[in-house]
């Protein structure tokens, strides 16, 4: 069984989704690491992130892999270091190029296959995982969301401000959103949840009981 959650930068998805599949059982994929960890590997080889030739080469040639919390590309854990505001930068200008989003399509598939997966990005209900069956797509005030981007910097002792980290985000969702394949979109069937102003336990409360009810989840799984 797969779980989408999708939205924009910041509107809580990797937390939420992560705590949902705790709850129930399931494993978590965070498909944003994968394509911060192909940005990170252009920019560890000096490539114009602008050159879509060059980029696809890349990653034709990298290894991905996820150890439980931990993402690995080319052998070196690249965990803390996808984490940055530039990092996210990055992701979003490779994360356009056809090639980059074939190859990490195909991973999140074979990843997926056989397994119980709540998955969260920008794509996965739309393009990836079509046929889910519960499907979400969370939003926030932008204003919101950049608060707890920069929150998130600062627990990591990063820094940057209101103004900086708030236009960083409407930049990189205008990106999303206009880019050709797998663009940022809420696909039709996706239950849009908006979580501006509530607590995370309360969001998580309601994708679980969705989830359990659209799924006929067993209370026994978790
Ligand atoms: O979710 P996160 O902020 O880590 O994603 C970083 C970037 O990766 C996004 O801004 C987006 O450009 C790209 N991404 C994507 N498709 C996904 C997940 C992330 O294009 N499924």
């Amino acid at each position: 069984m797969i779980i989408t959650i999708d939205g924009p930068a910041g509107a809580g998805k990797s937390t939420v989704a992560r705590m949902l599949a705790d709850r129930l059982g399931f494993e978590f994929l965070d498909t944003g690491a994968m394509y911060r960890a192909v940005a990170w590997a252009c920019v560890d080889r000096r490539i114009d992130l602008n050159d879509a030739d060059a980029v696809s080469e890349t990653v034709a040639e990298i290894s991905i892999q996820f150890e439980s919390e931990r993402i690995v590309c080319n052998g070196r854990d690249v965990t803390t270091e996808i984490r940055s505001a530039e990092a996210s930068h990055a992701a979003s200008i490779v994360a356009a190029v056809p090639a980059v989003r074939l190859e990490m399509v195909r991973l999140q598939r074979e990843s997926a296959a056989g397994h119980d997966y709540v998955t969260e990005g920008r794509d996965q209900g739309s393009e990836v995982f079509p046929d889910s069956e519960c499907k979400f797509f969370l939003t926030a005030d932008p204003k919101e969301r950049a608060a707890r981007r920069l929150l998130e910097l600062q627990s990591r002792g990063q820094s940057g401000s209101m103004e900086e980290v708030l236009a960083q985000i409407i930049d990189r969702d205008e990106r999303d959103r206009s880019r050709d394949i797998g663009p940022l979109i809420k696909a039709d069937d996706a239950i849009e949840v908006d979580t501006s102003r509530k607590a995370i336990e309360q969001v998580v409360e309601y994708l679980e009981q969705t989830s359990r009810e659209r799924l006929a989840i067993s209370a026994s799984k978790s």
